[in-house]
C-alpha cells in the first residue's frame, strides 16, 4: 500500500519548506482556495469519510458542519497536538518530520470553516516540535501561505502556537480551551459543545494532528480516492503505534482495517524473545485489553467495537507471557490517578482508591474481597464523570479484572505474581 502521511517521513529536511514543496507540498492549498468554496470543502471532507484520529473517531466533515451558519462571532480552529495517551506517539513524528503537511491541512481546514485565527496546541513536552512548527509558520508566511490575502484569494489567516504545561487532561478539548484562555485546565461540562460555544465562548473546531494532515491529500486526490482506502466506515490509512514486547516497535502507516495479528507478527516482527503473547491493548492505554486469542481482528473503529474495545488513538501495547497483569494495571492507574484534574468526585476519588487497592495487591497485602471492590469502584466511575478521563481509567480496570481475574485472585490470596516481569514501579 502506498503511504499517504508517511510517504516522505524519512526524507532528509522534509520539515523545511523547500523540501516539502519539492515533494508536492503546498499544491493542495492554491487548489482549495481557487477551485472550492469553503462549504464545498466541508462536503468533500464529509464525503471522504475522514474520521477523527485523536481517539473518538467522529467524522471530521460532520463536525465542521455543526458550526452555526452566518455567525457574527469569530470561528476558531484548534489543532490538538497534545498527544499524551500512553502508547501513542504518531503525532509527534508527523510534527517533527513533516510539519508542513499538518500546517497545510490546518490552513485549508481553517479556510473551509471560515476561521481567521487557528491555534496549534502543543503538549508541553513537545518543545522541539513546537520550535520546528514556529519556523514552519515563518516559512509559510514568507511564501504567502499564511497572513493577509493568502495567494490573492482575499482570505486572511493567522496561525498561533500555544504550548501546554504538560498535563494529560489538556488533550481533552474543553480543558484544552480553558488552558488557552489562561485558566487551570479543568474540563467543562458538555453541552454546550465547542462547535457552538468553544474558545472564548465562540464557535470552535478542534481536530487532531493526524486528522488534519490528511486534508491536503483529500483536496489533491479527491474524496472518492480517500474513501476507497480502508474499510467502508473507517476510511483512509491509520498510523498504528506499536510498542511493548515486539521485535520491531514503531509507527506503521497502514490501511484502516489491517489485521491486528498481522500488525504484530508481520510488521512488528513478532513477540520479543519468541515468547507467547499474553495480551494487547489496541488503542492507547485507556482502551479495554484483548487476550491473546482475541487478536484476529481488523484494526478499525467498528471491528474493535464489536470485540468490546476501541481503536482509540491506535496505540497498540503488546504484552508477552512474562507480564504480571496486576502490576501492569497498577502502572496504568497510577498514570490516570496522577493526571485526574480533580474536578469531579468519581474520577478524583475513584482513581485514587483504585490506585491504593492495586498498590496493596502488588505489595502482597491484598485481601480476597479487593478484586470485587476494585471492579465495583471502576463500574461506578464509568459514565459518571465530567470528561472521558474517568472512563479512560475505569475501562482498563474492568477489562483487566474480567479477562485476567485468576491473576488478581491469586495475588490477593497470597500467591506470587503470574509473570516474572514487573513494571519498574514501586
Ligand atoms: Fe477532571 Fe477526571 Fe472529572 Fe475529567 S473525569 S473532569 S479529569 S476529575
Amino acid at each position: 500500500m502506498e503511504k499517504i502521511l508517511f510517504k516522505h517521513i524519512d526524507t532528509p529536511d522534509q520539515n523545511k519548506i523547500e523540501t516539502y514543496m519539492a515533494n508536492g507540498g503546498y499544491t493542495a492549498l492554491p487548489k482549495a482556495l481557487k477551485e472550492y468554496k469553503p462549504e464545498e470543502l466541508v462536503e468533500m471532507v464529509k464525503k471522504s469519510g475522514l474520521r477523527g484520529r485523536g481517539g473518538a473517531g467522529f467524522p471530521a466533515g460532520v463536525k465542521w458542519s455543526f458550526l452555526p451558519k452566518g455567525t457574527d462571532r469569530p470561528v476558531y480552529l484548534i489543532v490538538n497536538a497534545d498527544e499524551s495517551e500512553p502508547g501513542t506517539f504518531k503525532d509527534r513524528q508527523l510534527l517533527e518530520y513533516d510539519p508542513h503537511q499538518t500546517l497545510e491541512g490546518t490552513i485549508i481546514s481553517a479556510y473551509a470553516i471560515n476561521c481567521h485565527d487557528a491555534f496549534i496546541y502543543f503538549r508541553g513536552e513537545f518543545a522541539y516540535a513546537a520550535k520546528v512548527m514556529e519556523r514552519c509558520i515563518e516559512e509559510a508566511t514568507e511564501k504567502g501561505f499564511i497572513g493577509k490575502n493568502i495567494l490573492d484569494s482575499g482570505y486572511d489567516l493567522n496561525v498561533h502556537i500555544f504550548r501546554g504545561g504538560g498535563a494529560y487532561i489538556c488533550g481533552e478539548e474543553t480543558s484544552l480551551m480553558e488552558s488557552i484562555e489562561g485558566w487551570r485546565a479543568l474540563s467543562r461540562q458538555k453541552p454546550p459543545f465547542p462547535a457552538g460555544e468553544g474558545l472564548w465562548r465562540c464557535p470552535t473546531i478542534i481536530n487532531n494532528v493526524e486528522t488534519l494532515s490528511n486534508v491536503p491529500h483529500i483536496v489533491n486526490k479527491g474524496a472518492e480516492w480517500f474513501a476507497s482506502i480502508g474499510t467502508e466506515k473507517s476510511t483512509g490509512t491509520k498510523i498504528y503505534c506499536l510498542s511493548g514486547h515486539v521485535n520491531r516497535p514503531g509507527n506503521y502507516e497502514l490501511e484502516m482495517g489491517v489485521n491486528l495479528k498481522e500488525l504484530i507478527y508481520e510488521y512488528g516482527g513478532g513477540i520479543l524473545d519468541d515468547r507467547p503473547l499474553k495480551a494487547v491493548i489496541p488503542g492507547g492505554s485507556s482502551t479495554p485489553v484483548l487476550k491473546a486469542d482475541e487478536i484476529d481482528v481488523k484494526m478499525d473503529f467498528e471491528s474493535l467495537a464489536a470485540k468490546g474495545t476501541m481503536l482509540g488513538s491506535a496505540g497498540v501495547i503488546v504484552m508477552h507471557d512474562g507480564t504480571c497483569m496486576v502490576s501492569a494495571l497498577h502502572r496504568l492507574i497510577h498514570f490516570y490517578e496522577h493526571e485526574s484534574c480533580g474536578k469531579c468526585t468519581p474520577c478524583r476519588e475513584g482513581t485514587n482508591w483504585m490506585q491504593k487497592i492495586l498498590t496493596r495487591m502488588i505489595r502482597g497485602e491484598g485481601k480476597p474481597e479487593d478484586v470485587d471492590l476494585l471492579f465495583d469502584i471502576a463500574s461506578n466511575v464509568i459514565g459518571n464523570t465530567v470528561c472521558p478521563l474517568g472512563d479512560a481509567a475505569a475501562m482498563p480496570v474492568m477489562s483487566f479484572v474480567e479477562k485476567f481475574r485468576d491473576e488478581f485472585d491469586n495475588i490477593c490470596n497470597g500467591g506470587k505474581p503470574k509473570g516474572t516481569l514487573k513494571f519498574p514501579f514501586k
